[in-house]
């Protein structure tokens, strides 16, 4: 009985809310932080392939989709105006606080970045490490500048807000909304220089779809993020060096050294098949190892994980196997677990945990 009350209850509810347009009251509060990149960018013509990224402000892009306003009560922010291959440690930083602080709010129910396709793994997976909350945080690009024929950005954005408005978007980490998908921030990866279909979640596939801004929810993120995350940046005024050394056939090992000397607390290389490299640089990392660098063991190769102690005996080398994550997201959490210890089984751990 008292489930057939309420269901009647819902439907009528149900009704009434379709016939006539939500209240603002109503509606979640949902903040637009952006960056700059591609969804920003602008060119001198519809047609062109070259344009310049970072170029229109935040005002402009929700301007440009006056039907956010059916989703959420909007407001926007410009935390930087760059191409993401211009990202830093300090715009993370100051991204982190800054949604960090809005989520505290209780008037803000979700928060969508607007950034470039470039480094938008990084910036994800940083910020499902160190933001502290529930709340939706929603990544969105483009692969088109703002003035291209058929750009991408306005419908990425209608739909990053409709997931950010979404309370089954919550806890699931950061995700990332592009072309109709809902990626997990871990488990995507860019595949095409051009492609508008460019973000893939290869191996663990979506998290969700976003069609025209009706969602549908496939799965959870597996690992430790957000709330959970062990990880804070609360505070911190920078984060420490991380390099990443390319493995090829015969690589000169001096590179590994050229980081050593030049102030790196951490390596990341880019292996071969399951994280190897050539005897040279396998001697090269055994000399940072003992000058109290964490090297940490990726792989160049875009599926499959980096294990410990397969061909490279990490137990005796003391390297940190990379797991899953490849080289850029690597890199990050090394930069975060690095503000805690430079020991390498304790960092292994984080890198078996998130
Ligand atoms: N270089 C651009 C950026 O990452 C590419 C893009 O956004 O698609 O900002």
């Amino acid at each position: 009985m008292i489930q057939r009350i309420s269901r009647t209850a819902l439907l009528l509810a149900a009704a009434f809310w379709t016939a006539l347009p939500l209240a603002a009251a109503d509606k979640p509060n949902i903040v637009i932080l952006a960056t700059g990149g591609t969804i920003a960018g602008s060119a001198e013509s519809q047609t062109q392939a070259g344009y310049t990224s970072g170029q229109v402000g935040v005002d402009v892009l929700i301007n440009a989709v006056p039907q956010l306003a059916e989703l959420a009560n909007i407001s926007g922010e410009q935390v930087a105006n760059v191409g993401s291959q211009d990202m830093s440690d300090a715009i993370w930083l100051k991204l982190a606080d800054r949604i960090n602080a809005l989520l505290a709010k209780p008037d803000v129910d979700g928060i969508v970045v607007t950034h470039g396709t470039d480094t938008l793994e990084e910036t994800a997976y940083f910020l499902n490490l160190v933001v502290d909350s529930e709340k939706p945080v929603v990544l969105t690009a483009a692969m088109r500048p703002s003035t291209a024929m058929s750009a991408d950005g306005p419908l990425n954005i209608f739909n990053a807000v409709a997931v950010a408005a979404d309370p089954e978007a919550e806890d699931r980490g950061v995700l990332v909304v592009a072309n109709d998908d809902i990626h997990g921030a871990r488990s995507f990866t860019k595949t095409s220089t051009t492609d508008v279909q460019t973000f893939q979640s290869i191996e663990y596939g979506l998290i969700g779809v976003s069609l025209y801004g009706e969602n549908r929810w496939f799965r959870e993120p597996f690992r430790k993020h957000t709330e959970d995350s062990d990880f804070s940046v609360s505070g911190v005024k920078s984060l420490p060096r991380v390099d990443v050394i390319y493995i090829t056939a015969d690589v000169s090992p001096d590179l590994i050294e050229a980081a050593v000397k030049n102030g790196a607390k951490g390596i990341v290389t880019a292996g071969v098949g399951n994280g190897n490299m050539t005897g040279a640089a396998l001697e090269a990392v055994r000399a940072a190892v003992a000058q109290g660098v964490v090297v940490v063991r990726s792989t160049r190769v875009p599926s499959g994980a980096v294990g410990r102690n397969v061909e490279v005996k990490d137990d005796e080398v003391g390297t940190v196997a990379s797991g899953e994550l490849n080289p850029a997201r690597s890199r990050v959490l090394l930069k975060l677990a690095l503000l805690k210890t430079s020991d390498p089984v304790t960092i292994q751990e984080y890198f078996n945990t998130y």
